[in-house]
């Protein structure tokens, strides 16, 4: 099925408000393995919402429209979905009652507007909105196909512009719908992997990705990380999950060294996972991060249980007083050098006593490079229950921000390494 998202609302043109839901929808059908061919935008205009509407049809059987579901005379969907689906707006009763019952509950009056939105196309399967009172609806029409010797269906759904009804009504009602509809059960999984970029990773992957069409390969980049999605759509589920795990263990034998979850777990639940799972405790010392491994690693529920302290020990004095760094190894190599984010690494733990220190020093940039110690350039010390590991990062590129996500996760990735190994 080949679909096309729609999203009705002027403020969305004038670039008042970020269209989200194009993002979750594309999303949401994705994994339903519907391809979204097209995004369109459309002001509070009824000429030419209508032919939009005609226009993503040409090469679509599904349009998916958010928005101008409302009760105000700029909210106009549903009028010019029934004009173009051939079809006229009937009163609702059901509907009608339950937008009587949520007003009562705001403590308000029932207006004519309110009666507008219980009118839904007589032909229409709806949808009801359990987070506001715009219900939305779904609505077929059956056309000649191209070669006008058959015919074929095309399908839309309109549900209210606001994330969080839409988001609501998508899973509890329109999700259902879709899947009703489809030939066949979806399936996959989401390989994340950290330590080579999307490129590589698809280079390594070709010989799998060429000329495979069930299950398809996909690879995805995403804030410093990236992952490989194994897709299958067969007949029954039991059939989709074989052919899927099958390629996820092809999958591993190229490029299973980078893969940390098979499961769409990230980095941060993977690691605070295992030390929860094997009562591992640990503290960082973080420089050029900030906090960010310690804000990390506490989003994480139960974390307590082995998340003893993080300090951020940023300038050098502070790496001398809190952790213990010798002032001749900061005269020697540098704030920024394996020796300094070693002893961080085993300060940090010898003040807490925890089984794990882990650290971080880096120039995150964009300015503050030398020849010698580029921007990007970052040590990661690790002392395990006193075995010490250091990583180097040296990426060469001036973002601050990527310098220090890529900083976070790779004190996360040595950790996850770590525990695997020891
Ligand atoms: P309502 O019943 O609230 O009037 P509606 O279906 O008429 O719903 P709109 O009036 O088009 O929806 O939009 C209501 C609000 O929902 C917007 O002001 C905006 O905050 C949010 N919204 C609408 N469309 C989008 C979108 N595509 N992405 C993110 N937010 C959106």
């Amino acid at each position: 099925m080949k679909a096309a998202l729609l999203s009705v609302g002027t403020e969305l043109l004038l670039g008042e408000i970020t269209n989200t839901n194009v993002v979750y929808l594309s999303q949401e059908l994705n994994t339903l393995g519907i391809d979204v061919m097209y995004h369109y935008t459309v002001g509070d205009n009824p000429a030419r919402l209508a032919e939009m509407i005609e226009m993503a049809f040409m090469d679509c059987d599904l349009i998916i429209t958010t928005g101008g579901l409302g009760p105000t005379q700029d909210d106009m969907t549903k009028e010019i979905v029934c004009q173009v689906m051939g079809d006229e707006l009937v009163l609702h009763e059901d509907i009608l009652e339950s937008i009587r019952q949520r007003i009562l509950s705001y403590k308000k009056e029932m207006t004519d507007n309110n009666i507008k939105q219980a009118e839904i196309p007589s032909r229409a399967v709806v949808f009801y909105n359990d987070a506001g009172t715009a219900p939305g609806f779904a609505l077929d029409r059956t056309v000649a196909a191209e070669d006008g010797s058959e015919t074929k269906k095309q399908y839309i759904a309109c549900m209210p512009g606001p994330p969080r009804e839409m988001k609501r009504m998508f899973e509890r009602s329109v999700r259902p719908w879709l899947e009703g509809m489809s030939d066949g059960v979806l399936y996959y999984r989401e390989l994340r992997c950290f330590g080579l970029g999307e490129s590589d990773l698809e280079t390594r992957l070709l010989p799998l990705i060429d000329g495979q069409t069930d299950p398809t390969i996909a690879t995805y980049a995403k804030d410093g990380e990236c992952s490989v999605r194994v897709a299958s759509k067969r007949a029954s589920r039991e059939e989709a999950v074989e052919a899927v795990n099958a390629m996820v263990e092809q999958v591993r034998e190229y490029v299973g060294d980078y893969v940390y979850s098979c499961d769409d777990e990230d980095l941060v639940q993977v690691v605070s996972r295992k030390l929860m799972e094997q009562g591992l405790t640990i503290s960082c010392a973080e420089s050029c991060t900030g906090g960010m491994f310690a804000a990390a690693l506490t989003s994480i529920p139960g974390i307590s249980k082995c998340f003893d302290r993080g300090l951020v020990t940023y300038s050098n004095q502070a790496k001398i007083d809190e952790l213990g760094v010798r002032p001749g190894t900061l005269e020697e190599h540098g704030a920024v050098s394996e020796e300094t984010a070693l002893e961080m690494a085993a300060g940090v733990r010898r003040v807490s006593g925890s089984d794990i220190g882990v650290s971080v020093t880096g120039i995150a940039g964009p300015d503050g490079g030398t020849d010698e110690k580029p921007v990007g350039l970052a040590y990661v010390g690790l002392d395990f229950k006193g075995q010490l590991t250091c990583r180097k990062i040296d990426r060469r590129i001036k973002d601050r921000r990527r310098n220090r996500q890529h900083a976070m996760l790779t004190m996360l990735d040595l950790i996850n390494r770590s525990i695997d190994t020891m």
